[in-house]
């Protein structure tokens, strides 16, 4: 008789540890980035109509500074700015070690943990599909389900892997998140006001259509929240600025980072510094650059070991010659101030207890808490971002 009750007093603690609260378990969050999709070109698309008329909308979804694909996508994911979770570019050098950044996209190279950290910590099921900056685990947590970042990824693939999660019914995971090429690289390739950008855009709401019908179809209106999200703008390329020929380099410093509009600059010693300093002052066009220390606060990248000497920074619609010609001239860009109207992106989201209510702006940041207060963990951290609702 002794030993039954100890037995049930076992069972009721475990049961009381791995059983998330307030029945979260039924509930699945569902956030998809579609990379590049500018605020202003989703008008009159179907799927993405259905969620502004029917759930909670921005006009427009502030990026960050820069307003860069891995950047971006490690603020949506901490809540926090690249100043803090430490991804202050989509290129880098950290200076511990000298190691370069754009080879690696591991979770943890965050500072700040990623949502789905906070999510399996509390015995919440995630799932990181192709999210940038989420493979591996981060502090020796992993999410229960990962399919590793490539940006030459098929998006039905993805779209495939999310239906296969969704029918998991009572196994389903509570927080899934999806990243889709979107409108990025035809952006890039033929511009923001071309037909193929718009074709990508067109693309994607079609993905959001079936996707909802899935949901319908599978009566997990209920039970189900849907967040469409994309991480920057575009803007037409006016042109290229090539500092690369222009800075003193015989080794491997002075080491240029450049992405897209943003170059980091960093150096070996101060001789190399004043030799980089004079040289771009004499060339100083379509471009800015300053030290660490004299970033304009809202758009400054910190003091880490990551950020460059030199900051150097495209006027808008500029960008930096690479330092291999790998690719076609771009007629897209973004990485620019998110305060340009172009860098805007969208946010759209439905479903189970969303209100129906249109805004006129989120910052990327906010999506974290946002989404972790549906799971009652929205003081996990101090996030610079606040709940929308
Ligand atoms: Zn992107």
């Amino acid at each position: 008789m002794k030993k039954s009750r100890i037995l049930l007093t076992i069972v009721l603690f475990f049961f009381c540890i791995v059983t998330p609260p307030n029945n979260l378990e039924k509930t699945t969050v569902l956030l998809l980035s579609f990379d590049g999709i500018r605020w202003d070109s989703i008008a009159n698309i179907q799927g993405f109509d259905f969620l502004k008329k029917n759930g909670f909308s921005a006009n427009k979804s502030r990026s960050v500074f820069p307003s860069l694909t891995f950047p971006a996508h490690s603020s949506i994911a901490t809540g926090t700015f690249p100043k803090r979770n430490g991804i202050i570019s989509s290129s880098f050098l950290e200076r511990n070690g000298n190691i370069r950044f754009s080879d690696e996209k591991e979770a943890v190279w965050q500072n700040e943990p990623p949502m789905w950290y906070f999510c399996e910590k509390n015995n919440l099921k995630t799932a990181v599909l192709k999210w940038p900056l989420s493979q591996g685990g981060y502090r020796g947590i992993f999410p229960s389900y990962n399919l590793p970042y490539t940006s030459h990824s098929s998006d039905i693939e993805t779209l495939n892997f999310i239906f296969e999660l969704l029918r998991k019914k009572n196994d389903r995971p509570n927080l899934i998140m999806a990243w889709f090429s979107g409108a990025d690289h035809s952006g890039h390739i033929f511009g923001p006001k071309s037909n193929e950008y718009k074709s990508s855009v067109l693309k994607s709401g079609l993905m959001i259509e079936t996707l909802l019908k899935e949901i319908e179809k599978d009566n997990m209106k209920d039970k189900v929240i849907l967040m469409v999200t994309s991480d920057h703008g575009m803007t037409d390329v006016k042109g290229e600025v090539d500092i690369v020929s222009k800075i003193p380099k015989k080794g491997f410093f002075p080491y240029i980072a450049i992405s897209g509009p943003l170059a980091n600059i960093y150096f070996e010693n101060s001789r190399q510094k004043v030799e980089t300093t004079n040289s771009l002052k004499i060339f100083k066009r379509n471009f800015i650059f300053f030290s660490q220390i004299e970033m304009p606060s809202e758009i400054s990248l910190g003091s880490s070991s990551r950020v460059g000497d030199i900051i150097a920074i495209c006027d808008f619609g500029f960008i930096f010659k690479p330092f291999k010609r790998e690719r076609e001239t771009l007629r897209g860009m973004h990485g620019y101030d998110p305060s340009y109207l172009d860098m805007h992106g969208i946010f759209l989201a439905y479903g189970k207890g969303v209100p129906k209510k249109e805004i006129d702006e989120i910052n990327l940041v906010d999506i974290a808490p946002t989404i972790l207060k549906i799971f009652g963990l929205e003081k996990s951290n101090n996030f610079d971002g606040k709940t929308l609702f």
